[in-house]
C-alpha cells in the first residue's frame, strides 16, 4: 500500500512546491494582490533564446482599467546590450520587468524575445530564461544557503559560494554561527534591506541566465558596497542583455542606452552623453542628483 502512495505524495510534494514557488514569486515582485492567473496555451511551445533580442511594441498596460499606467511603450534591448530605465517613482519602471515576466499580460501591444511573442510560450521557460532582482525581495524561510541555491538546481556548495562572493556577502555568511546552514525569514534571522538584496542577487548569479532584468537592485546598498558589485554585474553583464531599472543615474552612465520613462510614455532617449546634452528630463535628474551629492559630501566634511 507505501508503494501506491508514494507517487501521491510525490504529486501532492510537485504541487506545494510549484505553489509555494509561485507564491514566492508573486512576494519577491511585491505584489500584494494576487494578479489573475497568467495562463499557458494548452500547447504553448518553450521560447526558445539565441540571441536574447528583447521588444516591446507599442505595449500598453494598466492595473485597473480605468488607470492606463503604460501608454504605447517602444523598446528594444539588442542582443548583448544593456539598456537602462531611469525616471520619477511611479512612472511604471517596474511594471514593464512584471510584464516582461508575465506577471500581467499588456492590454494592447506585445513583447518579443527573439522574435516569439512571450504570451505565445509556456511561463515555465521564459522564467527560465530571465533572471530578475527584484526592488524588494523577499526570502523564503529555509536556509541562507537554500535562498542562495534556489537559483540553479543542483548547485554544489562550492558554486552557491562563489555566487556569494560576487554579490558581496560570502563574508557575511561566513561570519555567522551556522555559516551557509543558518536559517532566515520569519523564524530565523532577519536580514537587512541591503543584505537580501545581495542574496537576491547571488541567486541570480548563480541562475545564471541569458537576460538579466534588475530593478532598482542595489538601492538599499551603501555606495561603497554598489560599486564592489557594480563590478560584479557589469562583467556578467557585458555578455548577456540586461535591463537596469535604476534611480541613482551615477550606476547607469555606462548603458548602451538609457530610456527616460515619464508619465507611461519613453519621454528621451539614448546615451548618457547625448542626454545630457539634450538638456531636458534626464539632464535635469543628473544635475539634481549631482548636487545632492555634493551636498552631502559637504556635510560628511
Ligand atoms: P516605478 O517602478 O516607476 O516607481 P511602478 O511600475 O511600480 O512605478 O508603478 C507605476 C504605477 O502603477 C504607480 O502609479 C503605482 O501606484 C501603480 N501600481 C503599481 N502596482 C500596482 C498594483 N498592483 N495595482 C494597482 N496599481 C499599481
Ligand atoms: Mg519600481
Amino acid at each position: 500500500l507505501a508503494q501506491l502512495f508514494r507517487p501521491l505524495d510525490m504529486l501532492g510534494w510537485v504541487y506545494r512546491t510549484i505553489r509555494q514557488g509561485l507564491i514566492d514569486m508573486e512576494a519577491m515582485f511585491g505584489i500584494v494582490d494576487t494578479p489573475q492567473e497568467v495562463r499557458d496555451a494548452p500547447d504553448a511551445p518553450d521560447l526558445q533564446v539565441s540571441a536574447g533580442h528583447i521588444r516591446f511594441e507599442d505595449v500598453r498596460f494598466g492595473y485597473e482599467p480605468e488607470r492606463e499606467i503604460l501608454k504605447g511603450i517602444d523598446l528594444e534591448v539588442k542582443p548583448g546590450t544593456m539598456v537602462a530605465v531611469v525616471g520619477p517613482s511611479g512612472a511604471g519602471k517596474s511594471t514593464l520587468s512584471r510584464l516582461l515576466f508575465r506577471f500581467y499580460e499588456p492590454t494592447g501591444g506585445r513583447i518579443l524575445i527573439d522574435g516569439q511573442d512571450i504570451s505565445e510560450v509556456s511561463q515555465a521557460s521564459l522564467r527560465q530564461a530571465l533572471g530578475i532582482v527584484p526592488q524588494d525581495s523577499v526570502l523564503f524561510n529555509d536556509t541562507i544557503g537554500y535562498n542562495i541555491g534556489y537559483g540553479r538546481d543542483g548547485a554544489s556548495q562550492d558554486e552557491i559560494e562563489g555566487a556569494a562572493r560576487g554579490a558581496a556577502i560570502h563574508d557575511f555568511i561566513a561570519a555567522l554561527p551556522q555559516g551557509y546552514a543558518s536559517q532566515v525569514g520569519e523564524r530565523g534571522l532577519k536580514l537587512s534591506g541591503g543584505e537580501k538584496q545581495r542574496v537576491a542577487i547571488a541567486r541570480t548569479l548563480l541562475k545564471n541566465p541569458p537576460i538579466l532584468i534588475f530593478d532598482e537592485a542595489t538601492s538599499a546598498l551603501d555606495s561603497r558596497t554598489e560599486a564592489a558589485i557594480q563590478e560584479t554585474l557589469r562583467s556578467v553583464a557585458a555578455r548577456k542583455t540586461s535591463v537596469v531599472i535604476a534611480h541613482r543615474l551615477s550606476t547607469v552612465v555606462d548603458a548602451d542606452q538609457i530610456v527616460v520613462l515619464h508619465e507611461g510614455q519613453v519621454a528621451e532617449r539614448g546615451t548618457h552623453a547625448q542626454l545630457l546634452r539634450r538638456n531636458g528630463l534626464y539632464a535635469e535628474m543628473w544635475n539634481r542628483q549631482q548636487s545632492e551629492r555634493d551636498e552631502e559630501a559637504e556635510a560628511a566634511e
